[in-house]
């Protein structure tokens, strides 16, 4: 669905990508770990192309990366992304930013969109709040906002950029839960994440990243029982 075939990225004269290969399967939950620095969310940046590339291709269902104008436009919405800060819309309710992608981009009458908005938030558990605004919710609520906003556009992948990290750890569950309820679902998606029981209990293949590389690739069993590269051996020592 989502194929990366030789992309490199420079950010002057940093290399943060180098020969990047990666296809990601219909259905299929990638969990992409590795030090800061090395290269993840600027992974995850190209596949929606919020950053450019230098050289190499990526293809979305088919499409070539990267396009122009309204076809750019349809690939975005194609590509959910929900980021460690949840960016929703502050002076709109939480219906409204839900809605609002839908009615603009997608052209879904209003009562259609605010039909399939309340269905989003009660698969995400907050139906109760969707008219308040986002800072009348915790962490929590909110980052479950920016997943139900994203899952409005039916996208054919989701991206998660850390979506857990600047949660209280009394609400990260509720927002690990809904992501794995979504995996189960057969969404496709690219998490990045340090939440290692997410990546054992939802991904279907851990990518290993340093220094703007895919180190390793391999099932969450093999991976973290038997990492074969000293960066990973070396990483998740820090880290479990
Ligand atoms: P973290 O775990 O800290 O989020 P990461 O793996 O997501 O790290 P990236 O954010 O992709 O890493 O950054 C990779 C490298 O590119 C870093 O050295 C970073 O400083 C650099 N970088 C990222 N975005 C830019 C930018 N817009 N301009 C210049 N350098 C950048
Ligand atoms: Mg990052």
């Amino acid at each position: 669905l989502v194929v990366l075939t030789d992309v490199n990225k420079h950010f002057g004269a940093l290399h943060v990508l180098r020969d990047i290969d990666l296809t990601i399967h219909k259905g299929e939950v990638v969990v992409v770990i590795g030090p800061s620095g090395s290269g993840k969310s600027t992974l995850c940046r190209t596949i929606n192309r919020l950053e450019s590339i230098d050289s190499g291709s990526i293809t979305i269902d088919g499409v070539p990366l990267p396009a122009e104008g309204k076809a750019l436009a349809k690939l975005r919405a194609d590509v959910g992304m929900v980021f460690q800060s949840f960016n929703l819309f502050s002076h709109m309710t939480v219906a409204e930013n839900v809605t609002l992608g839908p009615i603009k981009v997608r052209g879904i009458d209003k009562a259609k969109a605010n039909e399939r908005a309340k269905e989003l938030l009660e698969r995400v558990g907050i139906g109760e709040q969707s008219n308040k605004l986002p800072a009348q919710l915790s962490g929590g609520q909110q980052q479950r906002v920016a997943i139900a906003r994203s899952l409005a556009m039916d996208p054919k992948v989701m991206l998660f950029d850390e979506p857990t990290s600047a949660l209280d750890p009394e609400m990260i569950n509720e927002v690990l839960d809904v992501m794995i309820s979504l995996a189960k679902s057969g969404m496709t998606m690219v998490v990045v994440t340090h939440e290692m029981g997410f990546a054992r209990r939802a991904a279907d293949r851990v990518i290993f990243m340093a220094d703007g590389q895919i180190v390793e690739q391999a099932t969450p069993e093999e991976f973290f029982t038997n990492p074969r590269s000293d960066r990973a051996k070396d990483f998740l020592s820090k880290i479990l």
